[in-house]
């Protein structure tokens, strides 16, 4: 016990300390995939994107708990930084989920490596929220899987190695079986789209992936057949609260700056910190923080300990998603007419947060999951 908490911790201000230096580093390439690609691999230099991979397959082998403190660690010493790395923490998830032969060992070796970034395609302009209806088919011919369709708002999508692709195997007869493929980014049939113009999102890449008769042996479809949907739910499950860990280190970056303005912006002959109406909503916000903190390490003590975890992390998610919205829209007002024309880490913040309501499900899909389990 005592030996985990003394790694956590020095895992924690090993974060700290490469937070710092990320923080610290300027903007300077015009190139929007190479600054990802470097970005992505100072991450993964450190093994940011591998920590819950276990050590026999090269990743760190932390525990969830750890890994969320670490998460929450980076993400407020380096907002919005984070998305690169987590996505291939959660192609790995999806990897080990469906674990079945020596390709998916050999994948999930992969993607513990420095160099290789992955994504997930699962969502398309017809299928957000309601993946179930997908379009995206993979087609049986002998012993290979063709795949044929298009993904959208996919992170990672231009830097990625390995894909992560969900397709429909359009049945003999009775129902479509939803599922999940291993797909190499190099092989003949796919193409990517410019970088999205984004709102927030400065520090990655997204897009579309477009598959067009891509041809993969049969080994590299994950699970058993039709098991796609489910092992998409339990890599949602055991992601969200890392995600909600990211959320409550971008929120309490943002109340700290708020904090710090109030006390050295004055108005009227007094700090905005000596303002009820100020104080009273920096008092309301640290709560919020401190109970998403509390929850996202719930949930992720439940998964260390195989207790379960669906409904604490849809809470988690839920929870600190919004809490870091209220908090950098909070710290936008607070900051008054300094967010105007200057790019300031409120504004980063405050763009970042908006994104982070619908990754890993929007409010009204974790309060459906909620509700479900209730
Ligand atoms: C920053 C970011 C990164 C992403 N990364 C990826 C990625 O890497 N790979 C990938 O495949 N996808 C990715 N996504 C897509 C993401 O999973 C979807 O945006 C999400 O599932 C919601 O789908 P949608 O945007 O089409 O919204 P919709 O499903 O169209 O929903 C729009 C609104 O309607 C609400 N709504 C929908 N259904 C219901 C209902 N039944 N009851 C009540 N309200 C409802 C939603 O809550 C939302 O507010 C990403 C999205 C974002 C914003």
């Amino acid at each position: 016990m005592a030996e985990l908490a003394t790694s956590r911790h020095r895992m924690i201000e090993q974060a700290r300390a490469f937070a710092r230096v990320m923080h610290g580093l300027p903007d300077t390439s015009a190139d929007r995939v190479e600054a990802a690609l470097m970005l992505y691999r100072a991450f993964a230099r450190k093994g940011y994107h591998a920590l819950l991979i276990p050590e026999g397959y090269g990743g760190r082998g932390l525990d969830a708990l750890s890994t969320g403190m670490v998460y929450e660690t980076l993400s407020y010493g380096a907002p919005g930084t984070l998305h690169a790395p987590l996505t291939t923490a959660h192609c790995a998830f999806m990897v080990m989920s469906g674990m079945q032969n020596a390709v998916h060992e050999k994948t999930l070796k992969t993607l513990a490596g420095k160099l290789s970034p992955a994504a997930f395609c699962l969502t398309e302009e017809s299928a957000g929220s309601d993946i179930a209806s997908i379009s995206t088919t993979a087609r049986r011919q002998g012993g290979s899987f063709v795949i044929s369709g298009t993904k959208s708002i996919v992170i990672n999508h231009a830097i990625a190695r390995t894909f992560i692709v969900f397709a429909a195997i359009p049945p003999a007869r009775g129902r479509v079986s939803l599922n999940a493929f291993v797909v190499n980014a190099s092989l003949p049939g796919i193409s990517v789209s410019e970088p999205y113009n984004t709102l927030g999102f400065s520090s990655g890449v997204m897009g579309s992936v477009r598959f067009e008769n891509v041809r993969i042996p049969e080994e590299f479809m994950l699970g058993e057949p039709g098991s796609g949907y489910l092992l998409f739910m339990e890599t949602l499950d055991r992601g969200r609260p890392l995600v909600a860990a990211s959320c409550v280190g971008e929120a309490h970056r943002a109340l700290d700056l708020a904090i710090e303005h109030s006390r050295k912006r004055s108005q009227f002959g007094r700090q905005l910190k000596d303002f009820q109406a100020v104080s009273f909503t920096l008092a309301e916000l640290a709560t919020r923080v401190h109970a998403s903190r509390l929850l996202y390490q719930d949930a992720l003590m439940r998964i260390d300990e195989g207790r379960p975890f669906t409904m604490g992390a849809s809470m988690a998610k839920f929870h600190a998603a919004e809490t870091l919205s209220a908090a950098a829209s909070f710290g936008m007002d607070m900051l008054g007419s300094r967010t105007v024309g200057t790019r300031t880490e409120m504004e980063r913040i405050f763009h970042n947060a908006h994104l982070m309501q619908a990754i890993d499900g929007t409010a009204n899909v974790q309060r459906m999951v909620i509700a479900s389990q209730l």
